[in-house]
């Protein structure tokens, strides 16, 4: 797994940069999100509770996600977005749970806003075999008209983690599956390194995506937000 220390974000809406932490304050403020806000008032939209959740990577720091979502959506919408964004290989089955691994699971059509009570913790797995875990909190909820016609609206995403080259210590911008599944290495590689590295048992080197799924069971991407 990438092994640098930074854990900053890019918001939304202003396009500045944030560490872990200080985004969910930053978001609460961001002049451009009040302004989508306040234009959202003006249309002709049900009012409903609107929940900041913040998706985080089970032991991948680095990895994490502030949406804000409509209680009247489902789990399935927020799992659909999971799938899109950061896990989709091969179409794994997956769930939602209150206390992880065999905690209970919670069907994927309840709705969010009967789910995430205060202080409840959901765990979302994709994968039971090379499983990626996702723990998801309620930051806050506010009562409003939602930003995006979409179920789901993307507030700020980690940014791509830093990873060095293998060999030389450089930027790296590729991933080689045999160097994980063979070596138990994490082989990242610059531009240069990717064109006389030696594997291709496992096809050619993959780029590097923002995912936290990176190189599981062949997940080469491409790590977009689905709308
Ligand atoms: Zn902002
Ligand atoms: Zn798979
Ligand atoms: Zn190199
Ligand atoms: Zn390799």
């Amino acid at each position: 797994m990438p092994r640098a220390k930074q854990s900053k974000g890019k918001c939304a809406y202003c396009g500045q940069e944030y560490a872990k932490g200080p985004m969910t304050k930053h978001l609460a403020m961001c002049a451009p999100r009040q302004s989508a806000i306040a234009r959202a008032e003006t249309k002709r939209a049900t009012t409903e509770s609107l929940y900041h959740l913040r998706m985080q990577a089970a032991g991948q720091p680095l990895f994490w996600l502030d949406l804000e979502m409509r209680g009247s959506a489902a789990l399935k919408d927020l799992d659909a977005y999971l799938r899109a964004i950061w896990l989709e290989c091969c179409g794994h089955l997956s769930q939602f749970s209150i206390g992880g691994w065999g905690g209970s699971e919670i069907p994927m059509k309840r709705g969010i806003a009967q789910v995430f009570q205060p202080g409840v913790e959901l765990t979302h797995i994709y994968d039971f075999g090379t499983s990626s875990e996702t723990v998801i909190k309620a930051v806050s909820v506010r009562e409003g008209k939602p930003t995006t016609a979409h179920p789901i609206a993307l507030m700020a995403r980690n940014l791509l983690p830093e990873s060095q080259c293998l060999e030389c210590g450089q930027p790296a911008a590729w991933l080689c599956e045999e160097c994980i599944i063979e070596d138990q290495v994490w082989g990242t590689l610059c531009d240069s390194h990717v064109e006389t590295h030696p594997h291709d048992n496992y096809g050619e080197p993959i780029p590097l995506v923002n995912s936290p799924r990176l190189g599981m069971c062949g997940y080469d991407g491409p790590a977009e937000p689905p709308y």
